[in-house]
């Protein structure tokens, strides 16, 4: 287990790069969930039709709590890209490409493309949501077990 080597067996959540993601301790669980089944959601209001992202849990146009998963394009083109290639966060290995992607005019969205060499990746690509396995994290479980919790991720990558 690459990421919690880091600390000789010891998970520190303050080192961990990637959120919790069981509805114990995240309120937007349903977004890994779905993530898991290959889909890129969000909420959207009930009350007033505000879509945000990252999916919230209260509205922040109109205060409303009553939100509904809805899903985004997991296609998109890419608008601008950044090659961070030193000082990338520890337990990532370098380059890190980043780009401002369309998702169908329907979200602009900054994030990671992975799969991808340096200057690969060019303004008015194809990419596509990619969903990837992120270390488990230790959880208490019933009669004082611990369990490895399985967690996914995502970022975008190249369509070739
Ligand atoms: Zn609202």
């Amino acid at each position: 287990m690459k990421g919690i080597s880091l600390l000789e067996g010891k998970y520190a959540v303050t080192m961990d790069p990637y959120p919790q993601q069981s509805k114990e301790f995240n309120r937007i669980h349903p977004f890994y969930e779905n993530l898991r089944q290959k889909r890129f959601t969000t909420t959207r209001c009930r009350s007033c039709g505000w879509r945000s992202f990252p999916p919230r849990v209260i509205c922040p146009e109109c205060l409303s709590t009553e939100l509904e998963w809805v899903d985004l394009p997991v296609r998109g083109r890419v608008l601008v890209v950044t090659e961070e290639e030193t000082g990338v966060p520890a337990g990532f290995d370098p380059p890190l490409i980043h780009a401002l992607i369309d998702l169908d005019g329907q979200l602009t969205y900054f994030g990671r493309v992975i799969n991808c060499a340096t200057g690969e990746l060019k303004e008015g690509d194809e990419v596509k949501l990619a969903v990837f396995r992120v270390e488990p994290v230790p959880v208490d479980a019933k009669k004082g077990a611990v369990i490895l919790q399985e967690r996914v991720f995502f970022a975008f990558e190249k369509v070739k």
